[in-house]
């Protein structure tokens, strides 16, 4: 029969001798290998006292982005939700008022916007769709709950704090991800 792949290996079916019977140099060659393992470094990370740093290209928490004059980004149009294939994203829009310019930019903003992190799968396409820089993943992990709806994250949790009001607030929630400029 053709294998599919070459990694397909043949078994040896061939009687143990009386050497291999008494087991003794499979026993060595074990503890060898654990006895090595003992000169390694311990892989082991103590968290939450340590953290390890991930790679430029991790995708944790999403984060609700704001402008440079602190107002939300995001307009409510749906783009993320519609491209979020884990159907993870639910929103309800509404009108800004007069006398709001200040807390929204755009004139239609997200009066409701959550995310369920139980299914979402952390694959970034929210923030590709997303033609306002208003949504993007940090380098923030999900920390745990003891109950699921603690995993539905409101404005409350997603929005990044207001620059002007709480730099560094802002700055630690932006981590190195945030995208501040402007391309819309
Ligand atoms: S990261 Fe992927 S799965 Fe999670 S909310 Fe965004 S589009 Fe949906
Ligand atoms: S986060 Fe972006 S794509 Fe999603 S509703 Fe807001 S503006 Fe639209």
């Amino acid at each position: 029969m053709q294998a599919l792949t070459n990694r397909a290996k043949s078994v040896d079916r061939r009687p143990m001798s009386m050497w291999e019977r008494m087991y003794l140099p499979s026993i060595v060659k074990g503890m060898g290998i654990t006895f090595s393992h003992m000169f390694t470094k311990n892989p082991t990370i103590h968290y939450p006292e340590q953290t390890r740093s991930f790679s430029q290209v991790f995708r944790g928490l999403h984060v609700l982005n704001r402008d440079e004059e602190g107002r939300e980004r995001c307009t409510a149009c749906g783009l993320c939700a519609v491209a979020c294939p884990a159907e993870a994203i639910t929103m309800e829009g509404a009108e800004r008022q007069e006398g709001e310019e200040h807390l929204y930019r755009e004139e239609k903003y997200a009066a409701k916007y959550e995310i369920n992190m139980l299914r979402c799968i952390f694959c970034g396409l929210c923030e590709e769709a997303c033609p306002k820089d208003a949504i993007y993943l940090s380098e923030t992990f999900a920390p745990a709950h003891y109950d699921r709806k603690g995993f539905v994250y409101g404005k409350d949790n997603l929005l990044i704090p207001n620059p002007l009001t709480d730099k560094e607030g802002y700055d630690k929630a932006a981590g190195g991800r945030v995208r501040v400029a402007e391309k819309v």
